[in-house]
C-alpha cells in the first residue's frame, strides 16, 4: 500500500532542516502535504529519525557492477581509459538476460542502501552476443526493468543511439556489436519503453558520444522527440576533444553548444574538460551536466571545473557510472576532494558569499535539484507534488552518533559512515526498512552471475 501519514523531527526541506514536520503521501505515490512547526498528530507515524530526500543516480551502466574492483592491476606497460575499455567489453560481450536482471539487482540494492531512489541507466547493451537482435529488441531493457522493480527504485531507461567506432569510422568494430542503433531504433525503443504501463518507470533516450554519433543521427533522434531526457557523454576523455577537434574544428561542448538544440532536457555527462565560453554557452542553454567523480577517478578522466559549473548555475546531477562507488555521500565527497587535491583549499565547492557556507549542502541541493530535472521529473524532492521519497537518516550509525543535528549533512558525506539511512520509501512505499530492503535472494543470484560470467575464458 502506498499513501500515509508521517512525521519525524526534522526534514530537509527547501534546501535546508525544518524541524518538526508532519508529510502526508497521497494513494498516487506523491506528497500531498507537508507542514513544518507541527507537533505529532495521534494518526501519524513517527519516522526512527531526521529526513532527507533520494537522489537521484543520474548515469548508470548497470552491467558494469560486474566488473567493479576487477580492473585494478596494470598489466602492461600503460593503462587508461581506452585499455580499461577494452577490458569492460569483454564482459558486455557475455552477459546474458538472466545474468544482467541478477547484477543489476543487486547494484540497485545496494544504490538504494546508498541513498539514491531513483536510477538513469545510459543502455546501450541491446543486442545478443553474436550481435543479432533479439526477439524482443527490449529484452535487455526490461531485464533491467525487473530488477528495478524487484528492488522498488524508480528506473529512467535511456537507450543509447551507437552507431559507429569514431569520428572517421562509418561503422561500429566488431567487439562493438551488441549496441548497433541508429535514431529510429532509439526512438521506437524509447516509445515501447515509455508505454510499458508499468510503475515507476519512464524512459528518455541517450547519444552514445560524438564519435559515435553522426550530426545527422543525432538531429533526427531529437527532432520530434518530446519533454524526454535526452543523455550523452562528453568531453570524458583527452582523446576524444583531440578527435572532435580534428574531425569538425570544434571540441565537444562547443560543438554542441552551436550544432544540437539544448535546452533543459539535455544532459552532458562527465563534461570533464571545458573551457570558460564553454560553460559560459551551456549556462544559456538551460542544459545540465552529470559528473561521476568515483568513475572519473578511477578511469583517471581528469577533474570537471566543477566551480566554474556551479558558479554559472549549470544545472548538476551526479552518477555512478561504471559503480565503483554506490553510495552518493561518497560521490559528494570525491566531488569536493578532487577540487581540494586540485587547489590546494578546503571547502572549496561552499559559497559563503551567496549564504551557502557548508560544501555538503550546496552539494547537495545541486544534485537533489539537477538529478530530479536528468530523470525528466518537474518536482523532486520533500515538496508537495513530488514522488514521495525520503530517506530516514540513522543517527546510531557511528559516524552520525552524537553529531549536532544541524551538522548531520556535513558529517554524512565527509565522516564516512557506513550504513547511514535506515528506512527508505519510494513513491509512498518502503523499500528499506531497518535497513533490510526488497528480495532475499538478490545476494546469492549476483554471486552466480559473477561466478558464471568470470568462469568463462
Ligand atoms: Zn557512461
Amino acid at each position: 500500500m502506498s499513501g500515509g501519514l508521517f512525521w519525524a523531527p526534522r526534514a530537509w526541506i527547501d534546501g535546508r532542516w525544518a524541524e518538526s514536520v508532519l508529510l502526508r503521501a497521497g494513494d498516487d505515490g506523491h506528497w500531498a502535504e507537508l507542514r513544518t512547526g507541527t507537533a505529532a498528530p495521534p494518526q501519524a507515524e513517527v519516522l526512527a529519525g531526521p529526513l532527507l530526500p533520494g537522489l537521484v543516480d543520474a548515469h548508470s551502466h548497470a552491467f558494469q557492477r560486474a566488473f567493479a574492483g576487477l580492473a585494478e592491476r596494470r598489466e602492461t606497460e600503460h593503462d587508461d581509459f581506452w585499455s580499461w575499455r577494452d577490458r569492460m567489453y569483454r564482459v558486455a560481450l557475455r552477459i546474458t538476460p538472466e545474468q544482467l536482471r541478477a547484477v543489476a539487482a543487486q547494484l540497485f540494492a545496494e544504490l538504494l542502501q546508498g541513498g539514491y531512489t531513483q536510477v538513469c541507466e545510459f543502455h546501450y547493451l541491446q543486442h545478443d552476443s553474436d550481435g543479432r537482435p533479439y526477439a524482443d529488441p527490449l529484452a535487455l531493457s526490461w531485464a533491467l526493468a525487473d530488477a528495478a522493480a524487484d528492488i522498488g527504485i524508480g528506473l529512467t531507461m535511456l537507450p543509447v543511439l551507437y552507431e559507429r567506432a569514431g569520428f572517421g569510422s562509418p561503422r561500429l568494430r566488431e567487439d562493438q556489436r551488441r549496441f548497433a542503433t541508429d535514431a529510429d531504433a532509439v526512438l521506437a525503443l524509447q516509445r515501447g519503453l515509455q508505454s510499458s504501463g508499468r510503475p515507476l518507470l519512464n524512459a528518455g533516450v541517450a547519444i552514445h558520444s560524438l564519435r559515435a554519433a553522426a550530426p545527422a543521427s543525432i538531429a533526427r533522434l531529437v527532432e520530434s522527440l518530446g519533454k524526454v531526457p535526452i543523455h550523452i557523454h562528453v568531453a570524458e576523455q583527452i582523446a576524444e576533444v583531440d578527435d572532435c577537434l580534428k574531425a569538425t574544428g570544434q571540441r565537444p561542448i562547443e560543438w554542441l553548444t552551436r550544432h544540437a538544440p539544448l535546452d533543459a532536457r539535455w544532459q552532458l555527462v562527465h563534461a570533464t574538460h571545458s573551457t570558460r565560453d564553454e560553460i559560459d554557452a551551456l549556462a544559456r542553454s538551460g542544459a545540465g551536466v552529470v559528473i561521476c567523480p568515483s568513475t572519473e577517478g578511477n578511469l583517471g578522466d581528469g577533474l570537471a571545473d566543477l566551480p566554474g559549473w556551479l558558479d554559472a548555475g549549470v544545472p548538476m546531477a551526479i552518477g555512478s557510472d561504471s559503480h565503483v562507488a554506490r553510495a552518493w555521500p561518497e560521490e559528494l565527497r570525491w566531488l569536493e576532494y578532487g577540487q581540494r587535491l586540485r587547489h590546494r583549499q578546503r571547502n572549496v565547492c561552499a559559497s559563503p558569499a551567496a549564504g551557502e557556507p557548508a560544501t555538503a549542502a550546496r552539494l547537495f541541493n545541486r544534485a537533489l535539484q539537477g538529478g530530479g530535472g536528468a530523470a525528466g521529473f518537474g518536482r523532486w524532492g520533500l515538496m508537495v507534488g513530488a514522488r514521495a521519497d525520503l530517506l530516514v537518516l540513522d543517527t546510531q550509525d557511528a559516524a552520525l552518533l552524537g553529531v549536532p543535528a544541524e551538522r548531520l549533512l556535513d558529517a554524512l558525506v565527509f565522516s564516512s559512515p557506513g550504513r547511514p539511512f535506515r528506512d527508505i520509501m519510494v513513491a509512498g512505499r518502503w523499500t528499506l526498512r531497518a535497513h533490510r530492503g526488497n528480495g532475499d535472494d538478490t545476494a546469492a543470484r549476483f554471486a552466480a552471475a559473477m561466478q558464471a560470467l568470470w568462469q568463462q575464458p
